[in-house]
């Protein structure tokens, strides 16, 4: 398994908010170093030519008004693309990337979100002719608003955000919404770990993550083509954030 990363998102200066709090990154990526199993792949910046398929271009305009958060933006739109693209390849990949993006609509974004990531990398590949559709599952604690607008014109892309009370509830929700699905060419994850019981979500322990991303991976093996990536959304209680990430990612793998 692949997890994509590029140290300037280690900068947290571009903007204030939860998700450029300082320590976030490194709390992630200090998990991920100790495991030496994983692969630590760098990316780029997303082209213009990637944001203009899902944003208004007055909107992208109004994003490079504080041009180092629209530095970081496609930075992170990128490391997004690069997850995706590693997946077509039918190795799993995790993107540590900010700022994150569910709740970046066509021209608009709010919620610590400027470009919608997720939308971004799934169109390239429609666009390109790769795939044709998508599961996308967004485990956040807040509901994914920007990626269903985003891809509200694209019938063959589900886009999942459970609700349920507990977290038995809310794992088993996944599992027998996946259960039902006809085949689908790639499975995308909205990773938020704001759901965690510590966090503003108060409810999924860390090995409900795992839990997860193992339903993922079993589903992405019914498939045969075992396409799967996932890219990072919430998540701010920074003293369980790391092992809750790499707790996903020993399912996912
Ligand atoms: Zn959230």
């Amino acid at each position: 398994m692949k997890i994509v990363f590029n140290d300037k998102f280690y900068n947290s200066s571009y903007i204030k908010d939860g998700a450029s709090a300082p320590g976030r990154m490194e709390a992630i990526m200090e998990s991920i170093h100790n495991d030496s199993k994983y692969q630590i792949v760098r990316n780029g910046r997303a082209e213009y030519s990637d944001i203009i398929r899902v944003h208004e271009s007055q909107y992208i305009d109004s994003v490079r008004n504080n041009q180092a958060l629209y530095d970081m933006a496609l930075l992170s739109a990128g490391g997004a693309i690069k997850a995706s693209q590693i997946a077509m390849e039918s190795e799993p990949a995790f993107a540590c990337i900010r700022p994150p993006g569910h709740h970046a609509h066509p021209s608009s974004g709010w919620g610590y979100c400027s470009f919608c990531n997720m939308a971004i990398a799934l169109k390239k590949l429609r666009d390109e002719g790769r795939i044709t559709s998508a599961f996308i599952l967004d485990f956040d604690a807040h509901g994914g608003d920007g990626t269903i607008d985003c891809l509200s014109d694209w019938k063959e892309a589900i886009v999942l955000n459970p609700m349920a009370e507990g977290r038995n509830e809310y794992v088993a929700l996944v599992e027998s919404f996946v259960k039902k699905l006809n085949y689908v060419d790639i499975i995308a994850v909205n990773a938020g770990f704001d759901t965690y019981e510590k966090d503003v979500g108060r409810k999924l322990a860390s090995f409900d993550f795992y839990r997860i991303g193992y339903v993922l991976k079993m589903f992405s093996k019914k498939m045969e083509h075992h396409r799967r990536f996932a890219i990072l959304e919430g998540g701010y209680y920074l003293p369980d954030l790391g092992k809750n990430v790499l707790s996903f990612c020993q399912g996912f793998e």
